[in-house]
């Protein structure tokens, strides 16, 4: 059994002082609020504010290699897109495998006890399969691992290069000869790693509606439920993509999902920044989660999504660094509100209480962990303890946390059980800055 005696800690949208969390190594078993810290060995002290683990519920994990290069000049998406596949063009599985690790104990260092990896780089150049056609999935777990988080590989097909049109260039990287070979690769994977490795689950996406045709999606839907895995989906992230979907299809990427039968609440639609009021109704109906990825979509010029629309309809809320120019889930969450106040001109949209919900139990349920995300007897042992007293934090009241805290203030982080950060300094890899910077030297070479 090992213990955590937590000065203050967030339970279900109330703190309460002096919580004690014990565990059996790897979920909660009892918690206990109003004491004092008990005086013995198997007991780990977590200071000020204890949070329930982050989920990142979107993650390219290579996009990181962009950070700070691809910020400046003109442009919009598809620009950025270019430059985004020079990078793909260049990975192997060793060096993902390496940049993924850095990447993901940088998200531990920010308090993110699980990631969902939208994984569509599967192949070597030319479409070609390697030895194991999930050498670099596995490579994604693995790295998961080495940071000490949990994962849900979140395997995409990627068919078309665009509606009708064919894969080009490094996007035959991303393809499987079509949707039921496609199936077939995951369902392979799903049998070997999740069931081998305690940390990952895996899950379906379908890339877009650009990238994936009609029936492709149907067999996407038949897949998740088949694994009774989550499905992830980029839904109306550029109005582009919108014409595209009305021009072939007669309705919008939305509706089109809708009739496929692929609008559950299992389902997870990202971005969702271009909504009819139809839309949105569509996907309240379906009890289909939201991810919205704040920093991302200001990055790439996408827009403000209709999130109080989307959580008025039905639909839940997750949150992902996407891109990952910034990795720091209290930024994504309070631009939530923030982002809202510059659309809408109002305050006070969503409660700090929401946006940590967004955060933590909502997100893990869209990676389809439903047993993590909240301090609570039988969830997984995620425990995020915050400094409130940093210059960002200090004189700050602790339940509006979420708008003053930054990814620098996560001091100490438990995984599942496992402490992986202490002091700011995860435990695993001692110099996370350093294997970012020599991983990312290397994909730019
Ligand atoms: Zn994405």
């Amino acid at each position: 059994m090992t213990a955590y005696w937590c000065e203050s800690a967030w339970l279900d949208g109330a703190i309460h002082p002096g919580v004690l969390v014990e565990t059996d190594g790897t979920r909660i078993t009892t918690v206990q609020s109003g004491l004092s810290c008990p005086d013995s060995m198997e007991t780990t002290a977590l200071p000020d504010l204890v949070l329930p683990g982050f989920a990142n519920a979107h993650s390219h994990a290579f996009h990181r290699a962009l950070r700070g290069r691809t910020q400046y000049g003109a442009g919009d998406f598809w620009t950025w897109r270019d430059r985004m596949y020079g990078i793909a063009a260049r990975l192997d599985p060793d060096s993902y495998g390496e940049l993924a690790a850095a990447v993901y104990a940088e998200m531990a260092l920010a308090g993110i006890t699980c990631v969902g990896e939208f994984h569509y780089l599967h192949h070597r150049a030319g479409g070609h399969p390697y030895g194991d056609p999930n050498e670099i999935g596995h490579a994604l777990i693995g790295a998961a691992a080495r940071a000490g988080i949990r994962i849900t590989l979140l395997d995409t097909c990627y068919l078309t290069g665009g509606i009708g049109v064919g894969l080009s260039g490094v996007q035959h990287r991303f393809g499987d000869s079509d949707a039921h070979a496609w199936a077939e690769r995951v369902a392979a994977l799903a049998n070997g790693a999740a069931t081998a490795t305690p940390h990952a689950r895996i899950g379906a996406a379908v890339h877009s509606l650009r990238a994936v045709p009609l029936s492709g999606v149907d067999t996407a839907v038949a897949l998740a439920a088949e694994l009774r895995a989550p499905l992830h989906v980029h839904l109306s992230e550029q109005p582009a993509e919108n014409e595209a979907v009305l021009a072939a299809y007669g309705r919008t990427p939305t509706q089109a999902l809708a009739d496929r039968g692929a609008l559950t609440p299992g389902t997870t639609a990202v971005h969702a920044t271009h909504l009819t009021a139809a839309d949105i109704a569509l996907l309240g109906e379906g009890g289909t989660a939201i991810c919205l990825c704040p920093t991302t979509e200001r990055e790439l010029a996408d827009g403000i999504g209709p999130a109080p629309e989307l959580a008025g309809a039905g639909a839940a809320l997750a949150l992902g660094s996407d891109s990952h120019a910034v990795i720091d889930m209290f930024e994504e969450a309070r631009a939530v509100e923030l982002d809202e106040r510059l659309r809408s001109g109002q305050r006070g949209t969503f409660a700090p209480a929401t946006l940590l919900r967004a955060s933590t139990v909502d997100g893990h349920a869209s990676l389809g962990w439903p047993d993590a995300g909240r301090i609570a007897v039988g969830q997984h042992a995620d425990l995020v303890a915050v400094d409130t007293g940093s210059v960002r934090t200090a004189g700050v009241d602790p339940a509006q946390i979420v708008f003053a805290a930054s990814a620098a203030d996560v001091r100490h982080v438990v995984a599942s059980g496992k402490l992986i950060v202490r002091d700011g300094r995860h435990l695993g890899i001692p110099d996370v800055a350093a294997a970012l910077s020599t991983a990312i030297a290397a994909v730019w070479e």
